[in-house]
């Protein structure tokens, strides 16, 4: 038990494992990572949050390679001036957003980009037709992948709402990398830059660039697959969530206080 003990605490049982099957222990073969931008002002408000900057990387879970990009920058309506904070927080100028579009164009320009996706590459998103267990070799499971439940949870959900959008279906479960890490590591990192140098890597580009953030949470992800971490689904808003997704989802106390019966 001594030998165990120690083993675990010096971290060899992480790298043995790792040596052997922790690439191949991956359920999704490519992961979709999205860090949104949004408007914001320093002091507080009640304003709702619109998406400035819409940028998606495709990563490839096998080689830890980006295989493809999706940028756009995004016409804020209800707020259309960007606040002095918000160039500052996120280097986004009030030309980069006027020469964007709005974000029903934007919504069904990635809706294309993930169609190519799925006719070039095979991507394949899990859901109740055909779950993670049934996918045939040829098929490329995927989801998406976002720090923290923010972007997708609340940001985009959200704004969706208000301005009667339809929401991409596909953009309705994905796994928060941060909980994830947060559980696999047993520590609480500082934001995304953080949680990088936790680990001896260095954030590349800048910090607040959506773009640059989705890649380096992408690297960031690629990391704790190496490292012996099994992603899976924390967050769903299916109303019914079929019990044959189970695989894909991390079970615990989050997903079932969330009322899925899986
Ligand atoms: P991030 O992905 O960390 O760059 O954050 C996404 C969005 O959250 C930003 O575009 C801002 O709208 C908001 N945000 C992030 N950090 C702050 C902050 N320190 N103060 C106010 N808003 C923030
Ligand atoms: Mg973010
Ligand atoms: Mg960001």
């Amino acid at each position: 038990f001594l030998s165990f003990y120690l083993e675990r605490k010096l971290g060899l049982l992480r790298k043995r494992s790792q040596s052997t099957s922790a690439l191949k222990k991956s359920i999704f073969s490519y992961l979709i990572v999205i860090d949104f931008e949004s408007t914001c002002w320093r002091e507080k408000n009640n304003y709702g949050q619109e998406i400035i900057e819409f940028p998606a990387v495709l990563l490839n879970t096998s080689s830890g390679e980006v295989e493809s990009e999706f940028h756009t920058y995004v016409q804020p309506q209800e707020h259309p001036f960007l606040s002095e904070f918000c160039t500052e927080l996120t280097g986004i100028t009030q030309a980069q957003v006027e020469a964007g579009v709005p974000l029903q164009i934007c919504l069904s320009r990635f809706n294309r980009w993930v169609q190519n996706l799925q006719l070039e590459k095979g991507v394949m998103f899990p859901n109740k037709q055909q779950p993670c267990s049934a996918s045939s070799p040829s098929k490329k499971l995927c989801t998406f992948l976002t720090w923290s439940d923010w972007d997708l949870g609340v940001c985009l959900q959200y704004e969706c709402k208000r301005k009667q959008l339809h929401k991409p279906d596909v953009l309705n479960s994905w796994i928060d990398l941060r909980s994830t890490y947060r559980l696999f590591y047993g520590r609480k990192p500082k934001g995304l830059n953080g949680a990088l140098q936790d680990l001896g890597i260095l954030f590349s580009g800048r910090e607040h660039s959506g773009l640059d953030d989705a890649r380096n949470t992408a690297r960031l992800a690629a990391r704790m697959m190496r490292d012996g971490c099994v992603l899976k689904i924390t967050r769903s808003l299916e109303r019914f969530c079929n019990y044959r997704l189970r695989d894909c989802f991390r079970r615990g106390k989050k997903i079932l206080m969330g009322g899925l019966n899986i």
